[in-house]
């Protein structure tokens, strides 16, 4: 009856994870998020991957302690509502998540904000085991950021953490969220996407897209970036110097304010980019340190692709307030 379930759901898949008492992964499952529907078909896609990863675990998902769900959207964990995912399909209002998979399932549900489960994760398990206070960088489609000081998630009145929108050129570039100048607007791999076709269909040549059509893919993956980068490509080396510059002065603008121990990089393009961009990152955050005698630590995630997931199973079982995240506690 220790085994307790999580689920990180994105925009393009959800993972699904039974762990045990200590955290190791039992099982796992993972789908993609419907691209149609409505939120009560990512419900029941949920409760499918959910049981899945049960049965690979070798129990029945009604017997779990509890399931956790890391949600992006505006996440109610008192109410277990999830409103205005823009990423999810047709979910434009309120949807009471959390009450339609406790019935289904048959076992407590608690809902977490994305990023943050993510950070916790870190900090109680990963990179992030032996500091107190650190900020999570979560490099991807967006620009995720998560905060934990003295050893607790800091959410502010409910969305803490944006760092994605963390001005660094006033009057700057478009960000998705209408804003201009934001950090996302720059190191987001939607906005680099955008950037990159625009720039194309100016005559700038570059291999992203025949890599993206040779894969098989619609978006330019993190993956692609990668390989681009592999083949010299100079719009996506040009492209990733810029989003690095403007992680530089945004992550550094959050360590000005928070001073935390560590940061930890992790999100699709901070994992797979890995060794090299953690030390361009810490490089470049260093000319906007007000403190720069006396860096943070700049680690690389640790739990890589499950981590969303193993965090938000870290939700079961805790107080109502995110509660205390365990120090350094034991994992493999
Ligand atoms: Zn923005």
């Amino acid at each position: 009856m220790d085994q307790r379930g999580g689920i990180d759901l994105g925009g393009t898949k959800i993972q699904a994870v039974v762990v045990d008492a200590r955290n190791e992964v039992l099982g796992a499952e993972r789908g993609p998020t419907p691209t149609a529907g409505g939120p009560a078909d990512v419900a029941e896609a949920i409760a499918d991957l959910m049981r899945a990863a049960a049965a690979a675990a070798g129990v029945e998902a009604n017997a779990l302690a509890g399931l956790g769900i890391g949600s992006p959207g505006e996440v109610d964990s008192e109410r277990g509502t999830v409103g205005q995912a823009r990423n999810l399909p047709g979910w434009e209002g309120s949807y009471p998540l959390g009450e339609t998979l406790e019935r289904e399932l048959g076992v407590p549900v608690r809902l977490g904000n994305d990023v943050q489960v993510a950070t916790d994760a870190e900090a109680e398990l990963g990179a992030g085991r032996d500091y107190d206070s650190m900020l999570g960088v979560f490099w991807g489609t967006g620009v995720g950021g998560g905060i934990v000081l003295d050893r607790k998630p800091w959410l502010g009145r409910g969305i803490a953490g944006e760092l994605g929108h963390v001005v660094v050129r006033i009057g700057g570039r478009r960000c998705p969220c209408g804003r201009h100048g934001c950090l996302e607007a720059y190191a987001g791999r939607g906005s680099m996407e955008a950037r990159a076709r625009k720039l194309a269909g100016e005559g700038r040549s570059t291999q992203l897209f025949e890599l993206m059509e040779k894969r098989g893919r619609t978006r330019l993956t993190s993956g692609i970036w990668a390989r681009a980068l592999d083949r010299d490509d100079d719009l996506a080396r040009e492209l990733l110097d810029e989003a690095v510059e403007a992680l530089g002065a945004g992550v550094a603008s959050a360590v000005n304010l928070l001073d935390v121990e560590a940061v930890i990089v992790g999100g699709g393009l901070g994992v797979r980019l890995g060794e090299p961009y953690r030390a361009r990152i810490e490089a470049a955050m260093l000319p906007h340190l007000f403190n720069d005698d006396a860096p943070p630590a700049i680690r690389l995630a640790a739990l890589g692709d499950l981590g969303g997931a193993i965090g938000a199973a870290l939700l079961v079982g805790r107080g109502g307030d995110g509660g205390r995240l365990a120090p350094g506690a034991g994992h493999a």
